[in-house]
């Protein structure tokens, strides 16, 4: 059998991946497929689909960075790097980010550290690329605990996981309107029993008496494009 529910048990990191092209242009998105498989020397490997605006600027540039988010990062945070264009907005406006010694952008804004990258080898798995990267450079920036991509389906996305420590049964939430919205535009679900926290929205909040002024966390779509799950 294949479960692919399965599949979400993998766990990830999640991280602000950015790179710079030929004509000088930065961009960064969200990754979570990055993995160590070398120790000596230290070398990694990150899959980038192609479609991605940044995929060809590490092409270009053989070099990426590699910032680790923290476990606080808001939602919004996210999905300003995971759900915006670089082809349409400059993603590195408003963000704290430092240039790396090689020229590559690196975000530290939410990051508890970061790595930077230069590509020593590209395999072509079709939709995707695999870059393999040695150790440029690698920096810790706090003590806080980075995010795991578990973390941000279960407990930041506000999925259905008895386990999220934000959790509130139906029974405490008793006689409140339970019904879950879905973002048309990137899919996130307002659930009322999580609610949204980093926007001041306490569990137990209805999607119908969220103030009009509420966007989605994610990628700040507006309450009319909602619809129920
Ligand atoms: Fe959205």
């Amino acid at each position: 059998m294949k479960d692919y529910e399965t599949l979400f048990l993998i766990n990830y990191g999640l991280y602000v991946v950015s790179s710079i092209n030929k004509a000088g242009k930065v961009n960064g998105f969200i990754a979570n497929a990055f993995t160590q498989v070398n120790s000596d020397p230290p070398t990694f490997a990150l899959v980038v689909n192609k479609n991605n605006f940044t995929h060809n600027f590490i092409e270009e540039s053989g070099v990426f960075s590699l910032s680790i988010l923290s476990i606080n990062t808001p939602l919004s945070f996210i999905g300003h790097f995971g759900f915006k264009s670089g082809k349409e907005i400059d993603k590195f406006l408003n963000i704290k980010y430092i240039n790396s010694e090689n020229g590559v952008p690196v975000v530290i804004e939410n990051a508890v550290g970061y790595l930077v990258s230069n590509v020593i080898k590209k395999v072509d798995m079709g939709s995707h690329t695999i870059f393999i990267g040695d150790l440029q450079e690698s920096v810790t920036l706090n003590d806080e605990e980075p995010m795991t991509y578990l973390y941000y389906r279960r407990v930041k996305k506000g999925t259905t996981s008895k386990n999220a420590p934000t959790y509130i049964s139906k029974e405490k939430l008793e006689g409140k309107k339970m019904e879950k919205y879905v973002c048309k535009v990137c899919g996130y679900v307002y659930d009322p029993a999580v609610g949204d926290p980093d926007s001041g929205i306490n569990p137990g909040t209805p999607f119908d008496k969220l103030p009009d002024s509420w966007v989605c966390p994610i990628c700040g779509a507006g309450k009319d494009q909602f619809e129920k799950e």
